[in-house]
């Protein structure tokens, strides 16, 4: 029995655009005798009136045939994923779409990926991960605009709730603990109170050690990612979640109030530098991480799956960047190029989270003098010397080590405003070389 609910309205929210593009695959779908239907994400966020790029499509009978058919219509690109029944078109203006398979899916064992059949629309919608994400418009002209509803995800939309749709959802994919939470707190919903008690059941045994590197990192990155990271790394130590980054994961109270700076760190930033972006999820991670341990940290890089420049990052965020901090607030004066210096190995994600924990000490004045020191090194970094190894040669210079030394303390200088002209520069190096009191044997000629 099809549970089907009318409601014309809901796909005139999207812009005229998409509606009649939209309007045009239904066409085609009824040309391919197929059923084709709006679904997932994209439906939910109609129904909140909240807006989404993007489109996931799917196909009652053969998805890969179907999306051949678009992909030849319109000039799109293609790339077909035979396992897992989808493919993804990318139309010339640059809109993507997902076309899926109606299917059902079995687990092997709990946390690994499924194998899939095709199966019919309702028995989509069963395997799919919440009430709320498994709503679909079908697309067909005779049914253009139908809701498909058969698991009350509009009630549950309305009563601000995010339900499993089977008591074993979690087991067999815990990445959907995860996404329980980035809904929940996307949309300040709660999660429906079997929905808690089967994730809580869920999460106290060892089903998510078993999610791969990868899937993991994804789902923690995607929640860090969220407008409000701070609430969602909350409820994940509420829910005793942590334990999966590392069970000796040091979440203090100070770790909180670091965690709770970031986002104030990262619009400070994103005001005073806009053009270089940040890896915001990077900086929750390194900020979660600041108190542990330099061998936990690396052993969460590795559960992580963490990319070398994330890893980099991440195992950054520790007691460097607390002597840094030190050196930079304390009332004694420090060269801009000592500033220099202290910061040139540090990512701007690392920046970021010295403001985060000097912002977290609530010390305004400390606070001030930091963004005034952060600011001058940024603009700093673009400072270079005229010189370079090769005119010290024609200076007369011989090659070596001391080539780096120098041009090292030339840019000191122009950074601390000593010089400002390659005359100046001249004169700096031709004092040191007499200065060295070897200047003879330093000379080529
Ligand atoms: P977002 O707005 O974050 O993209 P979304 O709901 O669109 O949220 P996607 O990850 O893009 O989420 O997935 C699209 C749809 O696929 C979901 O709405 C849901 O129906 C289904 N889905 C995705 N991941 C899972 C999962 N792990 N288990 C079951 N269904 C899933
Ligand atoms: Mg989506």
């Amino acid at each position: 029995m099809k549970h089907r609910m009318t409601q014309y309205d809901l796909l005139r929210r999207l812009p005229q655009e998409r509606l009649s593009l939209l309007r045009a695959l239904g066409n085609l779908a009824d040309e391919g005798g197929v059923s084709l239907y709006l679904v997932g994400g994209v439906v939910r966020d109609l129904l909140l009136k909240r807006e989404n790029w993007d489109l996931d499509l799917t196909v009652e009978g053969d998805g890969i045939a179907f999306a051949r058919l678009v992909a030849d219509r319109y000039g799109a690109g293609l790339a077909v994923f035979e396992r897992f029944a989808t493919a993804r078109l990318a139309f010339p203006d640059g809109l993507k779409m997902d076309i899926a398979t109606t299917r059902r899916e079995s687990y092997a064992q709990p946390a690994v990926l499924p194998t899939v059949q095709s199966a019919s629309i309702e028995e989509d919608l069963s395997r799919r991960d919440f009430t709320i994400n498994a709503v679909a418009v079908q697309l067909n002209p005779g049914q253009f605009g139908c809701v498909l509803d058969p698991y009350g995800g509009q009630r549950d939309l309305r009563a601000r709730t995010i339900r499993v749709l089977y008591a074993g959802s979690f087991q067999d994919d815990p990445t959907r603990i995860f996404r329980a939470i980035r809904f929940e707190q996307r949309f300040g919903f709660r999660l429906e109170r079997t929905t808690v008690r089967l994730l809580v059941q869920a999460a106290s045994t060892n089903l998510i050690q078993q999610l791969s590197g990868p899937r993991l990192q994804n789902e923690i990155l995607l929640l860090f990612a969220e407008h409000d990271p701070v609430r969602a790394i909350a409820r994940l130590g509420q829910l005793k979640l942590l334990r999966f980054l590392h069970r000796r994961l040091c979440y203090t109270k100070n770790v909180k109030r670091v965690v709770t700076a970031v986002p104030e760190a990262l619009a400070w930033w994103a005001r005073r530098f806009p053009a270089f972006v940040i890896d915001r999820p990077i900086v929750s991670l390194m900020a979660l991480s600041s108190e542990s341990s330099a061998v936990v940290v690396a052993a969460m890089i590795r559960r992580l799956a963490l990319s070398r420049e994330q890893a980099k990052n991440v195992s950054a965020g520790g007691s460097l960047v607390d002597h840094v901090l030190k050196r930079l607030t304390n009332k004694g004066t420090v060269r801009p190029s000592q500033v220099y210096r202290l910061l040139a190995d540090f990512s701007d994600e690392a920046l970021v989270l010295l403001v985060a924990k000097q912002v977290s000490a609530q010390h305004g004045v400390r606070l001030n003098l930091l963004k005034r020191h952060l600011a001058a090194y940024v603009k700093n970094k673009a400072v270079k010397t005229a010189l370079a190894g090769r005119d010290l040669q024609a200076m007369g210079l011989k090659p070596g080590p001391q080539y780096k030394t120098i041009l090292e303390k030339l840019l000191d200088a122009r950074i601390d405003g000593m010089i400002t002209t390659e005359a100046d520069e001249r004169a700096f190096v031709q004092k040191r070389i007499g200065l060295a009191g070897c200047g003879k044997a330093m000379l080529t000629r």
